[in-house]
């Protein structure tokens, strides 16, 4: 039996069968949730390893997917007699909005998590958009990460808040969107707002405004950065944790979180978020590689000023 690596990255969050409408077509049960396009498009840039559940419906071609982008199982539990997590979602037709149809929890409403001894030994962490009481216990079994990244998503500030505001003090990075940063801290300002996630606890936060691109903002640091103009949007589903990916997996290669390294992982995470929306689901990102990535950011530096 082949032993478990030390992963530069674990990676915790939903997985999913996503149902998807955009004014681009409509699609059932594709392959999707927050860590399957985290972990997929992290695993170009550093050793990432899973953590998360699906039941015995989740089909060994998206597995694949998993495997054939090098992301490590170790930390995949599947139960054979329970329903994969399912979330439907409709956008509007400027797809700067979206409507959540419904979310079945499933096998994610009694998901335990328990790390594989390597995994807890792992550099880097990112928390994808998840129950934050699941965040927290993932968080609690790592022995001592470097960078921990956290995502989240308007229904747990509205639904969980309690156990969410005691995850946010313990990570590095809080990635979050306008529409949550206004909701998590009742500032118009997304600086202001920026500033009161500060005082929480994290050193960092990563707010993304979709097409208009995205800041980062620390107790000494700033940077700023447009998104790729992309002109035949598909699906935005999973451009934020793909852009979660581009962060930590370049903190993780890097082994550093100085400024330079900041503003590379600004420049990944937004190239890897493009590609994510030219298709539906993860059908492009799939089968990105380090040379489509390399020409990606080539192009976009061309356009920057
Ligand atoms: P994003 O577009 O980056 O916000 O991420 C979309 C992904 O989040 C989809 O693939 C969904 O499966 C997943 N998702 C939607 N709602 C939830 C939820 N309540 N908990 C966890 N994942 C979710």
């Amino acid at each position: 039996m082949s032993e478990t690596k030390i992963p530069d990255v674990v990676v915790v969050g939903s997985i999913a069968f996503d149902s998807i409408e955009t004014p681009a077509g409509k699609r059932p049960k594709l392959m999707g949730g927050s860590a399957s396009y985290t972990a997929t498009a992290c695993a170009l840039l550093a050793r990432t390893g899973l953590v998360g559940v699906v039941g015995g419906d989740f089909p060994e071609a998206y597995l694949d997917v998993f495997r054939g982008a090098g992301v490590d199982l170790a930390g995949l539990e599947r139960v054979a007699d329970g329903k994969t997590f399912h979330w439907d979602g409709t956008y509007d037709a400027d797809m700067n909005n979206r409507t959540t149809n419904c979310t079945e929890l499933n096998v994610f409403a009694d998901f335990d998590p328990v790390l594989p001894e390597a995994y807890r030994k792992s550099p880097c962490l990112c928390l994808g958009n998840i129950a934050p009481a699941l965040q927290a216990k993932v968080l609690d079994q790592m022995e001592a990460p470097r960078f921990t990244l956290l995502d989240t998503m308007n229904l747990w500030i509205d639904q969980t808040r309690d156990d969410l505001m005691k995850v946010i003090p313990r990570v590095d990075m809080l990635i979050i969107n306008e529409h949550e940063t206004r909701e998590l801290t009742g500032k118009d300002s997304l600086l202001q707002g920026a500033r009161d996630i500060l005082a929480m606890g994290p050193r960092y936060a990563l707010v993304k405004k979709g097409e208009h691109g995205a800041f980062l903002m620390g107790r000494d640091f700033y940077a700023a950065i447009p998104a790729w103009p992309i002109e035949r949007l598909a699906d935005p589903t999973g451009a934020g944790d793909t852009f979660s990916a581009g962060i930590v997996g370049t903190v993780a290669a890097a082994g550093n979180l100085e400024a330079a390294t900041l503003k590379q992982a600004l420049v990944n995470a937004t190239c890897l978020a493009s590609f994510t929306c030219e298709a539906f689901g993860i059908e492009r990102l799939k089968d990105v590689t380090k040379a489509d990535l390399a020409a990606r950011e080539a192009a976009f530096r061309a356009i920057l000023p």
